[in-house]
């Protein structure tokens, strides 16, 4: 093992490359703690600006709103992977980031992510690079219709992707895509899906999360649940154990989430990491002893990571913009006050003064002592919301 990093104690300043929602909960986190924070977003208005110690409304390649993130800064972190890994890589040389811009490189890039996943020895969805109209008509690219065309850069929430059946279906949704470099990837038969929420400190020491199931509605996450059987157990440790091994393989430092798929008749596979928090731990802020974005602060100040226990059963409901349009085309406040009622909810609300379509703006988590209990207010929690 490595030597762990030096602690940055309670008083230092933690710095994070942009300003959403997962910015937010890890100024929240490390504030509790005792660390100044600074976040780096344009956005005047973003929802970890407005309750960070410092604000740099600069973009995200802007030279003196970097030069004065690291004065301000002891070590900085990334709340999304697509800041420029050139970015970290220049702060990397002035102070400690985390996670580092290789890592961050590979998450950003599915075929470098696919690439990685082979060379660790977990099993990935079959797939193959389409950079060209050639590959669009390549013989060899048929056995892996019906699929899902994904641009290899900047897709998320089920966005840059097209599900294609023919070779022609496959050349026009390329060019739909703009003919950027894509991935071709099989079409699953999911069971249903899961991830890990991985940290990884710099001396190797890797502490983790439950699996959590995830139900996506239109390629966005809507529901996670989490409880200690909500998968078979020798599912749940390949899941952990290959997790774990794409952190190692990355020699990664800081919060990690992977994403997996479970298939018809069981088989696990491997479908992207995130080199972040991820909105599937979210509910580890109710139902853990130590959350996702406290993990992300132990990570990046270098102290020692323990085990998360898992105290509570826990559904966690995303709540998206639509939510605020559901009673007619005016924006109205949901029924917070009936959702409180319920027993074990526990609203966060992200400070986006904007609702729209799809925007997440929020999650409820719901707690309880059985899975059962949880569901079940979880249940009411969803009827009431629509
Ligand atoms: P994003 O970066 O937008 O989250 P994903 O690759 O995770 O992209 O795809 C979004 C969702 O689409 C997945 O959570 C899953 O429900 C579905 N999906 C993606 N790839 C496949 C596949 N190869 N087979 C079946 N379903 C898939
Ligand atoms: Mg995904």
């Amino acid at each position: 093992m490595k030597p762990a990093a030096t602690p940055l104690l309670p008083g230092a300043t933690l710095g994070v490359l942009g300003g959403g929602q997962l910015g937010r909960m890890f100024v929240h986190a490390a504030q509790s703690m005792g660390y100044y924070t600074a976040v780096l977003d344009p956005d005047p208005h973003s929802p970890a600006g407005r309750v960070s110690h410092h604000h740099i409304q600069t973009a995200y390649n802007d030279h003196e709103g970097l030069a004065r993130l690291v004065q301000l800064c002891d070590a900085i972190t990334t709340e999304f992977e697509n800041v420029p890994a050139q970015v970290l890589e220049a702060l990397a040389q002035r102070r400690r980031v985390a996670p580092a811009a290789a890592a961050v490189a590979v998450a950003q890039d599915r075929a470098a992510e696919k690439a990685h996943f082979v060379r660790c020895g977990v099993p990935c969805a079959p797939h193959a690079l389409i950079a060209s109209a050639q590959d669009c008509s390549a013989p060899a690219h048929a056995a892996l219709l019906p699929g899902i065309l994904k641009t290899a850069r900047l897709g998320y929430d089920g966005k840059g992707q097209a599900r294609v059946h023919t070779l022609p279906e496959l050349a026009a949704a390329w060019q739909a895509l703009g003919g950027v470099p894509c991935v071709l990837e099989q079409l699953l038969p999911l069971d249903f899906e899961c991830s890990v929420i991985v940290a990884r400190g710099s001396d190797g020491q890797c502490v983790h999360l439950p699996p959590q199931r995830n139900l996506h509605r239109d390629g966005i996450l809507a529901v996670t649940e989490v409880h200690a059987q909500n998968m078979p157990p020798a599912l749940m440790q390949q899941a952990l154990e290959a997790a774990i091994s794409i952190a190692n393989g990355l020699a990664y430092v800081g919060v990690l989430c992977v994403e997996f798929f479970v298939l018809q008749g069981g088989r696990l596979v491997v479908n992207e990491i995130a080199p972040r928090p991820h909105n599937s731990g979210h509910y580890s802020l109710d139902a853990c002893d130590v959350s996702q974005f406290e993990l992300q602060v132990r990570t990046l100040a270098g102290l020692p990571l323990t085990p998360p226990r898992l105290h509570s059963a826990a559904v966690m409901l995303n709540l998206l913009g639509d939510l605020w349009f559901t009673r007619g085309e005016a924006a109205q406040t949901p029924p917070w006050a009936a959702l409180l009622a319920l027993p074990g909810t526990h609203l966060h609300l992200y400070g986006k003064a904007q609702p729209r379509r799809g925007r997440k703006m929020g999650h409820l988590t719901v707690t309880a002592a059985t899975p059962e209990a949880a569901r079940a207010a979880a249940l009411q929690a969803a009827a009431l919301l629509g």
